[in-house]
């Protein structure tokens, strides 16, 4: 007999729709709930990494991702007049050595995908509420739904992302993300090149990476005081700021935020802030799943492929044990290295450009990370 008749799954970003998608495998009866009643995430780019990709070919929307994301093999490494030092193969994850080396795509449109692969799998999938309570006994966990509906369930996964209220009830003692020092910002601009591509300025470094066949995301991380708030209207000159000192591509992008003349840009802002938390990763028929446990910053851009990663394993765990107290542990046992590595590499390439230090440390980290991850899960 299956371990688990059904299940809850607070959170519908990436993380919870792919364990929904990996239990409705396994026939599991799932039910998703979704805070936001148009279940539709900011309008930015995302980088999948090698071994992202190899993920979603797991889950079974890679074709999907590809036919409607863009994809790289190489980055070239630029000055800031735009003009290319070097280029950098990326090797491609193992067991995926078919597959492009990384890929990107529109957050709102990877969402798209995941989520009517998530109906066509058969989960009952529940906008705009969210739990009012949980409570467990041996057999199952109680749950008091926003809309007065209640349920009863034989494991809740909280996916509710890095201010998650599961993880309240799982370990009522973590005090919460902290503040990494950095704050991200992003533009959706026109596609011109056919690799990723890095611009090294002498204080800020941006890059641009493709989403589709016509356009790519540009990002770039300031340093800042604090996690403080900026008027959205003031983002594109704020951003355009920031790119002061590059020409070519990375000048004419400024140029255009400052003139208006990029109405699509969609430029964004968001302070980082993350967490790494100890295994294990759930208390009695309670577990959290990728950013409640382990939110990064976009350095290695793997935040949401760890969280897909940990959907596959806990289905996993969950499909081959015995015991649930077991493949709940064993969940967390072995998907825990692999979001550690993320979330510490990504904190010290971040530690290295707030102080300004030594490039070659900043590419070690960086490499030593990326290829770490391509080895299988
Ligand atoms: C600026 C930035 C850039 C990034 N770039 C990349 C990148 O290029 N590549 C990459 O792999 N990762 C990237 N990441 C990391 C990635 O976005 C996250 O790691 C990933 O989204 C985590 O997925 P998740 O499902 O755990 O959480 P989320 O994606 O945050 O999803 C949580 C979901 O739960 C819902 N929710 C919240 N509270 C409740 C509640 N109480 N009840 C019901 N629903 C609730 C939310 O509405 C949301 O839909 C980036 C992160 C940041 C901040």
């Amino acid at each position: 007999m299956a371990l688990i008749q059904n299940a809850l799954i607070i959170g519908g970003g990436v993380g919870g729709m792919c364990a929904a998608i990996q239990l409705r495998k396994q026939g599991v009866d799932v039910t998703l709930v979704e805070r936001n009643p148009d279940w539709a995430p900011d309008g930015a780019g995302i980088t999948i990494s090698g071994p992202t990709l190899r993920a979603l070919r797991e889950v079974g929307v890679l074709d999907e991702v590809l036919r409607l994301g863009g994809h790289w093999n190489a980055v070239d490494v630029c000055g800031p007049d735009g003009s290319v030092k070097v280029t950098v193969p990326i090797l491609p994850a193992l067991g995926a050595e078919d597959l492009p080396g990384a890929g990107g795509i529109m957050r709102p449109v990877l969402a798209d995908i995941l989520g009517h692969a998530t109906q066509a799998a058969g989960a009952t999938v529940r906008l705009g509420l969210t739990f009012e309570s949980m409570l467990q006994d041996e057999g199952g966990v109680d749950v008091a739904f926003t809309d007065g509906s209640s349920g009863r369930y034989d494991l809740v996964i909280g996916a509710d992302g890095v201010h998650s209220a599961v993880r309240k009830l799982v370990l009522p003692d973590f005090p919460g993300p902290k503040f990494s020092g950095q704050g991200s910002w992003r533009a959706v601009v026109p596609r011109l090149r056919e690799n990723s591509t890095i611009y090294m300025g002498r204080t800020t470094k941006a890059g641009v990476n493709p989403i589709s066949a016509t356009q790519c995301y540009l990002f770039v991380l300031d340093k800042r005081e604090g996690m403080d708030f900026i008027d959205s209207a003031l983002w594109p000159e704020k951003l355009a700021e920031l790119l002061e000192e590059f020409g070519g591509q990375v000048g004419d992008i400024r140029d255009a935020l400052r003139a208006g003349s990029m109405p699509d840009a969609k430029v964004l802002y968001r302070p980082l802030a993350g967490h790494m938390i100890n295994g294990p990763w759930h208390r009695g028929r309670i577990v959290l799943l990728g950013d409640t446990v382990h939110a990064t910053t976009p350095h290695l851009a793997s935040g949401a492929g760890i969280a897909i990663e940990g959907a596959l394993v806990l289905a996993e765990e969950l499909g081959r044990r015995h015991y649930l107290e077991g493949a709940l542990l064993a969940y967390a046992g072995r998907h825990y290295d692999r979001a550690r590595l993320v979330v510490t590499a990504s904190g010290r390439m971040g530690q290295i450009e707030q102080a300004g230090g030594s490039l070659e440390e900043h590419t070690a980290v960086m490499r030593d990370a990326q290829e770490k991850l391509r080895a299988p899960l």
